[in-house]
């Protein structure tokens, strides 16, 4: 009750946390997690970041490498359902290349039933007898089944840049968003009810430095710095209740300005890689992420 308060005062913005597992193969001892509890993940700082030692990060909600995607769900389940009854909701993944955005909201390569992502999940649970949903693409594509928002779903992952980075070849070097329109009726009023959902995978929010990327490649990442520094300006601002809210710095943020703010419901999921080497990337994020939750 007191964390729902408290919520309720932050203007909506929920903060998560996920941490990916080791690649199969990878050495576990050498995690840069050292400890996670309910809303706590602690990290082994080297000097190199400052004060060497354990740094604990508080969240509403911190999930393990052993955190199934049906776990993941069901504890977004309700801010999800809220679209039905008029809410603008905004889910989105944030962290590093290579730590488990899409996996989180897409899945794995080869999905599997249990292995479907938020994205999947979400729509599939909007889809029921009673709720028709409409994806917009570039035009609006009614979808019935789950079968129908799985086909759709290839379609928009076909669409996006995928491209190679030393990092991970799966990377994306684009934001990827998935949009649901609802309108519904109060059955007691009778009043029309709007809600929206925008569900966004980042892309990876590392700093590329000019030594790592040319030509196109250094265009694209300054880009995306810039859209993602602007998304943070934006959910700083909220999280701080500023009055001015710089939503029009970037077409991500004017996109999902309806989502962002007033009475909507933010939920900002952030991903952290378990390996040593990354580990600044890692306290950069949990840093940011820390703050605005
Ligand atoms: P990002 O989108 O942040 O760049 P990915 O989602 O592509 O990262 O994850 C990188 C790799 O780790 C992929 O091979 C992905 O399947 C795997 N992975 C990520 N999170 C998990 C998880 N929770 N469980 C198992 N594998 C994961
Ligand atoms: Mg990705």
């Amino acid at each position: 009750k007191l964390y729902n308060l408290v919520q309720d005062l932050k203007g909506n913005i929920r903060v998560y946390c996920r941490v990916r597992p080791f690649m199969p193969g990878q050495p576990t001892s050498l995690s840069t997690v050292e400890n996670i509890e309910e809303g706590t993940i602690t990290i082994r700082v080297p000097s190199k970041y400052g004060k060497e030692g354990h740094k604990p990060f508080m969240f509403n909600k911190v999930f393990g490498p052993s955190a199934t995607q049906e776990e993941v769900f069901s504890d977004m389940q309700p801010l999800v359902r809220s679209v039905l009854d008029g809410y603008n909701v905004c889910i989105f993944a944030y962290g590093q290349t290579g730590s488990g955005k899409t996996f989180t909201m897409s899945g794995p390569k080869e999905l599997t039933e249990e292995s479907l992502g938020v994205n999947y999940r979400a729509l599939a649970d909007l889809n029921n007898s009673h709720n028709g949903i409409n994806v917009p693409e570039a035009n609006l594509v009614p979808v019935s089944s789950r079968a129908d928002v799985i086909q759709l779903m290839d379609v928009g992952q076909m669409n996006r840049a995928v491209s190679s980075t030393a990092m991970n070849d799966r990377s994306s070097r684009s934001h990827s968003c998935v949009t649901v329109h609802v309108q519904g009726r109060d059955l007691t009023s009778g009043a029309i009810l709007h809600g929206s959902m925008h569900l966004v995978d980042l892309a990876g929010s590392e700093r590329v430095g000019k030594s790592e990327v040319t030509g196109d490649r250094l265009k694209e990442a300054t880009h995306l710095n810039k859209s993602l520094s602007a998304l943070r300006d934006v959910i700083s601002s909220l999280s701080q209740k500023n009055a001015h809210v710089p939503y029009r710095n970037s077409k991500l943020t004017q996109l999902l300005q309806d989502s962002l703010g007033g009475s909507a419901k933010t939920l900002m999921f952030v991903h952290v890689s378990p390996e040593a080497e990354t580990v600044g990337e890692t306290i950069s994020t949990l840093k940011f992420a820390e703050r605005v939750g």
